[in-house]
């Protein structure tokens, strides 16, 4: 399904884009910024990720950084990758929820 945002066929607010990824506002979101960061190419999940996916990933964690730069994280910001059915995995496309603007407990839920 975040395939169809990357080709702009479902609508997103997006905040970031380039050839290796997408970031946009999560529909529902959960803190003050919530913010969904993915690969432009499809990977299912944490479980799938490859020796060759080494430059999304650094995509991934340099649009975190200006994500965070931008979107007054200053204060801190958790990074978070839910992965399977235990995980709270609900979109098969990997994804990091990038969530700010408010303090966060431990554990998670
Ligand atoms: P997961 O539960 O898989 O870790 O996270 C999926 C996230 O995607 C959820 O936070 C959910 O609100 C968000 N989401 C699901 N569908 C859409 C959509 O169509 N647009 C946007 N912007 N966010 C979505």
């Amino acid at each position: 399904m975040f395939c169809r945002i990357v080709d702009g066929k479902i609508p997103a607010e997006i905040v970031l884009r380039n050839d290796k990824v997408v970031a946009f506002k999560d529909i529902n979101p959960q803190a003050p910024v919530h913010l969904l960061i993915i690969p432009v190419k499809h990977i299912d999940s944490l479980m799938s990720i490859e020796a060759g996916n080494a430059e999304v990933l650094t995509a991934v964690f340099a649009a975190v950084r200006k994500l965070a730069a931008e979107h007054g994280l200053q204060e801190g910001f958790r990074v978070v990758a839910n992965c399977g059915e235990n995980g709270g995995q609900t979109v098969g496309h990997l994804h990091f929820h990038v969530l700010g603007r408010r303090a966060m407990s431990w554990p998670p839920g």
